[in-house]
């Protein structure tokens, strides 16, 4: 895999403390082999090159990872920003239905991934209407017949002998009298782009007005499927697209490409012909994906936590000789909330999980208390005895609350530097105690 390549070729490079540029331009061959290899547009992995070099030279490396696994890390970050950054939503319509118009060349999906696309919607409360738009291909019709009726979501057709630009007007007026709420219309599909077929699709769009346009391309076919995307998107504007076919053994190239050449955003892939074979597209897991690097993966996560560990007993350290800052407090407060809502984490301690929802935790009081700390200088942070009145009342207002509720802040964490004396102390002797035995 990349991953596997991308390790070995630094494996020489071990123990240097920065990244220089010997070993990035070193990395950065592997990286444009394996890409180009992956079928990604020469151009994107030009630009996506010259911008993780960019980043990676003169970056400090984090004491638990190898530059290696640094240059790793900021490839994966910037694939995962190549890629749209997050899972990008479907348009929905204030008012119903939304339209959401399928289109592509034949064989990419299109029918397959309308019924899939139903079956989505319809776990979201969602009450889909499939339209039979493509009268071209003979059973194309049927085919969408028997998905609806695998999913139980009506089907509109009109035959194959009324224009599909008639058939979109007429299913938007029968969802709109039946209350359903969002209108898929399937579509035609020629082997290539040709004029025909895009006149068509304009029309269909013009009577329509889709909310969405996602474009159905069959991730296999790799470059092609960027050259398609590329025209369809020239003419018809779209709004997203599907990558279907990724249960392949595709490399992900074209999924790659397809946003960076379009600028359109991918939102869904479909990984097999079974119905339930769509979801919406995760950038961060087809980074991993492209890179086939799991493990690596979890790694640098790891390595991450374990700076956090770091800090974690440094404070620890601090705390036993009876050192407790506000600067302190502040990271203990960032490091509990890197676990999630404060609800949740008490929920996990044993015996604490009948009081949740009872106890009210107000995260609205814990910010607050917050802002109190950071609206602190350095040095008050540091040195809690040089918060005299006129400084509380700085403080005050520079986070947004009153002198009395500073007031009660810094006397609740003199209470709780003095309780952390205390338990360390009693730590000490147990310790002590524990060692005789
Ligand atoms: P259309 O011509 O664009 O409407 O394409 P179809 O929906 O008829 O699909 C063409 C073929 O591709 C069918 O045999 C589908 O079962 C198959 N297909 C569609 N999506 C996927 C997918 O995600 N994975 C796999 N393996 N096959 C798919
Ligand atoms: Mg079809």
């Amino acid at each position: 895999s990349l991953a596997n390549r991308l390790q070995s070729a630094f494996d020489k490079l071990r123990g240097r403390g920065k990244i220089d540029e010997t070993v990035v331009n070193e990395a950065m061959r592997e990286v444009r082999l394996a890409l180009l290899e992956a079928d990604v547009n020469f151009k994107v992995v030009k630009d996506f090159v010259a911008r993780v070099k960019e980043r990676a030279v003169g970056q400090d490396v984090m004491k638990s990872l190898t530059p290696g696994q640094m240059v790793i890390k900021i490839v994966n970050e910037e694939l995962v920003e190549l890629m749209g950054g997050s899972v990008a939503q479907l348009t929905m319509a204030h008012r119903p239905p939304t339209v959401i118009m399928m289109a592509g060349l034949q064989g990419a999906g299109k029918t397959t991934t309308t019924g899939k696309l139903a079956k989505y919607l319809q776990k979201q409360n969602r009450k889909p209407l499939l339209v039979a738009g493509d009268i071209y291909r003979p059973a194309a019709i049927k085919q969408l017949q028997v998905l609806g009726e695998q999913i139980g979501a009506p089907v509109f057709t009109l035959g194959d002998q009324v224009s599909p630009v008639e058939i979109a007007k007429q299913a938007i007026a029968h969802a709109k009298e039946n209350n359903l709420d969002v209108v898929l219309l399937d579509t035609a599909g020629r082997l290539h782009i040709d004029e025909a077929l895009m006149d068509e699709l304009k029309q269909i769009r013009e009577v329509a007005k889709p909310d969405e346009i996602l474009l159905v391309v069959d991730a296999m076919t790799g470059q092609d499927a960027v050259n398609v995307a590329e025209s369809f998107n020239s003419q018809l504007e779209l709004t997203g697209v599907v990558l279907t076919k990724l249960d392949g053994d595709t490399r992900g190239g074209a999924a790659l490409s397809v946003k960076a050449v379009t600028g359109k955003p991918i939102k869904f892939a479909a990984m097999g012909e079974k119905l339930d074979a769509l979801e919406p597209f995760h950038p961060d897991r087809m980074a991993s994906r492209i890179l086939g690097m799991g493990d690596v993966l979890s790694l640098i996560e790891k390595a991450q936590a374990s700076v956090d560990e770091e800090k974690a007993r440094d404070m620890e350290r601090q705390m036993r000789q009876g050192e407790f800052t506000f600067d302190m407090f502040l990271d203990s407060m960032q490091q509990l909330r890197n676990l999630g809502p404060f609800e949740d984490i008490l929920g996990m301690l044993p015996g604490m999980n009948k009081m949740k929802g009872k106890m009210n935790v107000d995260e609205k009081q814990i910010a607050r208390v917050e802002a109190i700390a950071k609206s602190m200088t350095k040095a008050e942070r540091a040195n809690p005895e040089l918060l005299n009145a006129s400084r509380r009342k700085r403080i005050a207002s520079g986070s947004g609350t009153s002198i009395q509720e500073v007031n009660r802040f810094i006397k609740q964490f003199e209470e709780m530097k003095k309780m952390m004396k205390q338990f360390s102390g009693a730590a000490d002797k147990m310790m002590k105690k524990s060692k005789k035995k």
